[in-house]
């Protein structure tokens, strides 16, 4: 079946009393150059593949060709009698329908995938939901190599602006600790239906073996980054001081104990300035 025509998309849809809804973040891929360069990507170091919200399947059925076996995951129960229809040639393929964002995506990936399998998420993410998605799906630790994954462009740019780059914010640090970011290709507006308001971008985010950086307190490390970042404009030191609610002098001292200036920004640091000073603020007890 061919998944990017859309002609082939409408009549499926009508058939079975589709109508897309926004609020679900329904746009449907129709540029066919997308979903092959998207799975040939998430697949080259993995041989299952775990997707998000599969739509109409187009994504799914290159994951499928590439795959021992791809499982999807979809929110919308209205498009079971579609995804039985347009996936009905790949036997390596199971829907299961539910909420990524409220399932044990741990408990469902050993149910379903083989104990040694080398997973890759792969997904055009529905964008109400993009980063605390992401950032469920790495702070969860699933036994995945990578995630490669469609967002708003503006959020791809972001989370690959790279850290002590001033486009870096709290999700450029937070990603960074887990995986490696790189921004792959942008994709226009026009290459959905319906046309999303924003362009979007493929971004690949590899898994870490390991953090870059030793924390004393992972909890305390992302409630300082989310702290630093919050007011862009302030110093650190003011940011911290108001994120945290902790007097200016003693964010002073562990700033200096770090060797940092006063008037350093957020958007400056490094990770290993930011686990630095995490880990200060914790041996000092402020
Ligand atoms: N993969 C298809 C494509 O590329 O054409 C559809 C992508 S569309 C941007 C996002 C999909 O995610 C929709 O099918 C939507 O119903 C589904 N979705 C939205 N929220 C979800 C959630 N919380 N959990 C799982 N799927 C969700």
């Amino acid at each position: 079946m061919e998944l990017t025509n859309l002609k082939v998309i409408n009549e499926v849809l009508s058939k079975n009393g589709f109508s897309f809804k926004k609020s679900l973040g329904q746009n449907f891929l129709i540029n066919p150059s997308v979903c092959p360069k998207m799975a040939e990507n998430a697949l080259g170091d993995a041989d299952y593949a775990l997707e998000i919200g599969p739509g109409i399947g187009v994504l799914t059925a290159e994951l499928a060709k590439r795959s021992k076996k791809t499982l999807a995951i979809e929110l919308d129960e209205r498009l079971k009698p579609v995804l039985s229809e347009t996936l009905a040639e790949y036997e390596n393929v199971e829907v299961i329908f539910g909420d990524a964002m409220e399932l044990d995506l741990n408990k469902i990936i050993s149910e379903h995938f083989p104990e040694d399998a080398k997973i890759a998420v792969c997904a055009n993410l529905p964008y109400y939901i993009t980063s605390p998605l992401i950032m469920r799906i790495l702070e969860s630790r699933l036994p995945i190599t990578s995630l490669t994954v469609m967002v708003q462009k503006e959020v791809a740019q972001r989370m690959c602006a790279g850290v002590g780059n001033r486009q870096a914010g709290a999700v450029t640090v937070s990603v960074n600790y887990y995986c490696e970011p790189k921004y792959l290709f942008s994709v226009s507006k026009g290459s959905f239906t319906p046309a999303p308001n924003v362009d979007s971008a493929v971004m690949s985010l590899k898994i870490r073996k390991e953090p870059p950086v030793k924390v004393l307190d992972e909890k305390f490390f992302f409630k300082l980054i989310k702290a630093a970042f919050a007011q862009r404009r302030k110093t650190l030191l003011n940011s911290v001081s108001s994120g945290l609610s902790i007097p200016k002098e003693r964010i002073k001292e562990a700033i200096s104990a770090c060797g940092l200036k006063d008037d350093t920004r957020a958007e400056m640091l490094s990770i290993e300035q930011v686990a630095e000073l995490a880990n200060c603020l914790l041996e000092h007890n402020i």
